[in-house]
């Protein structure tokens, strides 16, 4: 069975993530979207809301999952016995910082990094200009799932 991991923070799930995830399980049997607790972050929303927002919009998909972890990704990957990343790409940006993880993963571990090129309709969407439209009181809906609410 062939599984991958799509990890980040999801701080929160877009419809660009979206896409990326409905694509993916094209490709895999299974996909964990894997949210990173990263410490040093300052998160909008909680673990629990962004894990609640992912399993509410995938709930009638039974290839994926949602798990959080912390540590290194790879820790992470051979703890629950995956393979594969799975990645985004939006814009040069993305291709340079994507390029120097995904070769040090595979420098560390046996770990291979998948990328999926960002749909034309979704390229311009991050979590963080959710976020930037949230703290304004503007209208966020439009760029993420239904699930995700206030
Ligand atoms: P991180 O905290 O690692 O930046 P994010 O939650 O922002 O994580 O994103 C996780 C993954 O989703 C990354 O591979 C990112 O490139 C991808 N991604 C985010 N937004 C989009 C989008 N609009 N189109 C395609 N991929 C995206």
């Amino acid at each position: 069975m062939k599984k991958a991991i799509f990890p980040g923070s999801f701080d929160p799930i877009t419809l660009g993530h979206v896409d990326i995830i409905n694509r993916g399980v094209t490709l895999f049997d299974e996909i964990i979207i894997a949210i990173g607790e990263n410490s040093s972050k300052d998160f909008m929303f909680s673990l629990e809301q962004r894990i609640n927002f992912i399993e509410r919009k995938f709930k009638d998909n039974p290839k994926v999952r949602v798990m959080n972890y912390s540590g290194l990704t790879i820790d992470f990957c051979k703890e629950v016995g995956v393979d594969f990343i799975l990645r985004g790409l939006r814009n040069p940006v993305d291709f340079e910082f994507e390029k120097a993880m995904a070769q040090t993963n595979r420098h560390l571990s046996a770990l291979e990094t998948v990328f999926l090129l960002t749909s034309s309709q979704t390229s311009f969407i991050s979590s963080s200009i959710v976020r930037e439209i949230i703290s304004h009181g503007g209208d966020f809906k439009k760029l993420v799932p239904n699930s995700v609410s206030l």
